[in-house]
């Protein structure tokens, strides 16, 4: 090997780069990230970085980038892969022996977007002008009731401000988590004092001069809003791959070994498509598990020792007091058991496909969430009639 590009520098990108250096590889490693801040961390974003004055989180410290070639706030336009070079908008071009994608994701967004006043959420500079404006807002509307969007909501509730979130769905998190915990999210959010309107999509983004004013929900409801969080989801940042020839569905394809149709190019973390043992079928995941078992696992296979990706998918997310965390994947399809008390908040949801454990939910319960990542990481040995045990206890069960 002469030399790894790593196109993103995000949690996956840097992930593979620190577990080669960290794995023994010598030769010469190069990450380019477009973002002009120092590679930072995106779960507090939508927390504690919206709650106060605080700095964002550095995901390595100086001593990571004496290792490596960064080359920060610096684009790569395309990838030739019969010369095995990237072209950088500075003009640079950088050969590989094997290029990494880590591209992760854009926002989708919504008409009217533009308006002065609405914002997406996924970069640091997203972050910084929505709290700066948040110190003068007194409402906001946030389209989406995903996990964006809901952590916004606990974030923006908590500063006092009125907080309506719009979700064209019946349920908070439809595709993420069983009815009972969407449920359990929906009576959180709204004693809070959230006004979550189920059912009731965007219509139309309302401004004057330039800047938003009102939400128009597809009811006809007209919802004032001095600031707009648009939270329906992001796209993966596929273009690099399909300018190249690589295939690409909703998400650049790869192996069990993160590996593309050619076999110098990669792909990894949230824009990649892979087959997911524990689904069962291709996945593309938005997590920094994810993001980074996968630069763990790209790693492993340029540095010679090639196996399977099979790490178990695990997930956090933090909305106010609700500490809610999801071992495994469910599907919408999948029955679901209660163990523990939902009315006291602290509860796990076990989620079972045909008699097989597949998912947890918990809420404020961090030793559930653990033994349910060992039991399921080791096959998920525990049937619905063990769960329904009236002394039942996943932590007991697991030890
Ligand atoms: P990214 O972190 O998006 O990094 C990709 C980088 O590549 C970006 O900096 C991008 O600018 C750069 N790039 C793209 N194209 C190019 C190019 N052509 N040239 C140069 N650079 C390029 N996950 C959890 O598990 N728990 C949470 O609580 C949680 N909270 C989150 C809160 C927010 C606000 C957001 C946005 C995400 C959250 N996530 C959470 C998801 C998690 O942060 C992502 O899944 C993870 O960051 C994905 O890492 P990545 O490296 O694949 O992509």
């Amino acid at each position: 090997m002469t030399a790894v590009v790593v196109v993103g520098a995000g949690q996956a990108g840097l992930q593979a780069a620190d577990a080669l250096r960290a794995g023994g590889y010598g030769g010469e490693l190069v990450v380019v990230g477009e973002e002009p801040d120092p590679p930072y961390q995106r779960p507090p974003l939508s927390k504690d970085y919206l709650m106060a004055e605080t700095d964002p989180l550095p995901l390595r410290g100086p001593a990571f980038f004496e290792g490596i070639t960064y080359a920060g706030g610096a684009r790569v336009l395309a990838v030739d892969r019969r010369r095995r070079e990237v072209e950088l908008d500075d003009g640079r071009r950088i050969g590989y022996s094997a290029l990494v994608l880590a591209t992760g994701a854009v926002n989708r967004t919504l008409p009217g977007a533009d308006l002065a006043g609405v914002h997406g959420l996924r970069t640091l500079a997203d972050a910084r002008a929505l709290r700066a404006e948040l110190a003068d807002a007194r409402s906001v509307v946030v389209a989406g009731a995903g996990f964006i969007g809901l952590e916004f909501a606990a974030a923006a509730r908590a500063r006092g401000l009125a907080v309506t979130v719009l979700e064209a769905a019946e349920r908070p998190l439809a595709r993420a988590v069983s009815p009972v915990m969407s449920d359990f999210l929906a009576g959180a959010h709204r004693s809070a004092g959230v006004e979550l309107r189920l059912g009731e999509g965007v219509s139309a983004l309302e401004g004057s001069g330039g800047r938003v004013r009102a939400v128009v929900g597809t009811s006809g409801a007209v919802l004032p809003a001095d600031v707009v969080l648009v939270g329906v989801g992001v796209r993966p940042r596929t273009e690099l791959a399909e300018a190249a020839g690589l295939a690409v569905d909703d998400g650049v394809v790869v192996d069990e070994y993160l590996r593309t149709a050619d076999p110098a190019v990669y792909a990894i973390g949230d824009c990649a498509r892979f087959p997911c043992h524990h689904a069962g079928v291709p996945a593309r995941l938005e997590s920094v598990q994810n993001a980074a078992d996968q630069g763990r696992h790209v790693a492993k296979v340029l540095l010679g020792t090639p196996e399977p990706y099979r790490e178990l998918p695990w997930f956090w997310s933090h909305q106010g007091p609700v500490r809610l965390q999801i071992a495994g994947l469910a599907q919408a399809a999948d029955t679901a058991l209660v163990s523990g008390d939902v009315a006291s908040g602290r509860f796990s949801v076990l989620r079972f496909r045909e008699e097989r454990l597949v998912a947890v939910e918990s809420v404020n319960r961090p030793a559930d969430h653990l033994a349910a990542r060992r039991l399921l990481a080791a096959g998920g040995a525990l049937s619905p009639a063990d769960a329904a045990a009236p002394s039942f206890s996943l932590k007991e069960f697991e030890a």
